[in-house]
């Protein structure tokens, strides 16, 4: 268990934000999510990317030596662990990922083809993220299908633009005015994140990238973590107590059904009571049989997909068992641990009333 020592050194320790990406279909999320877990894989360096159980963890020094080139990396200290980002593009882990009627999801990276604008899931995404009050960044992405687009991988947008010519610098600059213009008609104000944005609340980033040749992901990257980490610092501090919500039911072969969770705060322990909530209006009352991780990439080999855990802290991605199994658990709805001072029928109730509030909001989307 956690010592007091433990606990008092905490007592300013961030979490990891969590990252929802979402947009319209085609709009490049799935090649935006593969590029950022994908580049330093690839290049073997600055290593550390650890693939979750529906998430992507991307530890604070992989995003350092990503961003080293950037001007803003210079006088700015990473203060979050890292980012965990979220597997699944889309509305649907956003929905999920709720607690009482507010969204689980630090940041959403919004995706918007240069070469189409807004479309209608882009707003459809706008408004879920402006009900869940979730703030987001603008990837406005594609921009290598500018006509004459000069490819500078993983260069900032900067010095990616110096290298364009001026019918390019015009069409660009043709097509983000049109883009802000059919925000403003959204009630929302964009603005074109080249100098930093220092009113981010009122004014929504935009970062221009390619998801393909990897332009801007640099400034996308450090605008999640320096963002989120300067403007949430109360909701991104770490807490003990336990706060998890359910993502994913699923059956695997030779463990049964099994849920998927994200634990944003706390730790988790292999024996704890939890309770979930089922179907037919009952909550599951169990125990955690196994904490599981996929095994890491290099270990592939080793018999069994799986990484055992004793315990897990907080912010990651994590596969639970119990030994009866999960068949009538709810995704989107928390998991509560039972403490030794809790009343098991008040965590119950608490897992229930969380259903209800889910199903309001699911129906009012
Ligand atoms: P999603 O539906 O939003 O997940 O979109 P995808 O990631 O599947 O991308 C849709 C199509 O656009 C695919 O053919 C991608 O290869 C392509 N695509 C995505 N990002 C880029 C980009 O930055 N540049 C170019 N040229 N094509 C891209």
């Amino acid at each position: 268990s956690v010592s007091a020592v433990e606990e008092s050194e905490e007592e300013n320790f961030l979490r990891s934000p969590i990252c929802c990406v979402m947009g319209h279909v085609d709009a490049g999320k799935t090649k935006l999510l593969d590029c950022i877990r994908g580049t330093n894989v690839q290049k073997g360096e600055a290593g550390g990317i650890t693939q979750q159980i529906g998430a992507t963890y991307l530890p604070a020094e992989n995003i350092q030596e990503r961003i080293k080139e950037l001007k803003a990396a210079d006088d700015k200290h990473m203060k979050v662990p890292g980012l965990l980002l979220i597997d699944t593009p889309g509305h649907e882990p956003f929905t999920k990922l709720r607690s009482r009627g507010s969204g689980l999801c630090d940041i959403a990276v919004l995706v918007v083809d240069i070469m189409d604008g807004l479309k209608p899931q882009t707003i459809e995404s706008l408004n879920l993220l402006k009900s869940r009050n979730t703030e987001f960044i603008v990837a406005l992405n594609k921009v290598d299908r500018l006509n004459g687009w000069k490819p500078c991988p993983n260069a900032p947008i900067i010095k990616a633009m110096k290298q364009q010519s001026q019918d390019v610098k015009n069409e660009f600059n043709m097509r983000v005015v049109q883009i802000v213009t059919q925000f403003k008609e959204q009630g929302i104000n964009t603005k074109l994140n080249v100098n930093e944005n220092k009113r981010m609340r009122e004014t929504y980033s935009i970062v221009p990238i390619s998801a393909k040749s990897g332009e801007d992901i640099p400034d996308l990257l450090s605008l999640m973590v320096y963002w989120t980490q300067k403007s949430m610092t109360e909701k991104l501090t770490y807490s003990n107590e336990v706060q998890c919500t359910v993502l994913e039911v699923k059956y695997v072969e030779g463990l049964g059904t099994t849920i998927d969770v994200i634990l944003v705060n706390g730790v988790l322990r292999r024996g704890d009571q939890i309770v979930v909530c089922g179907n037919h209006g009952t909550p599951i009352v169990t125990r955690i049989q196994s904490l599981l991780t996929p095994e890491p990439m290099k270990e592939l080999r080793v018999k069994g997909k799986y990484q055992h855990h004793s315990e897990i802290r907080a912010t990651q991605a994590i596969k639970i068992t119990s030994p009866q199994g999960f068949e009538h658990a709810i995704a989107g709805t928390a998991l509560y641990v039972v403490g030794p001072d809790d009343d098991l029928e008040e965590v119950k109730e608490a897992a229930m009333e969380d259903m209800m509030k889910s199903v309001l909001v699911n129906n009012n989307k």
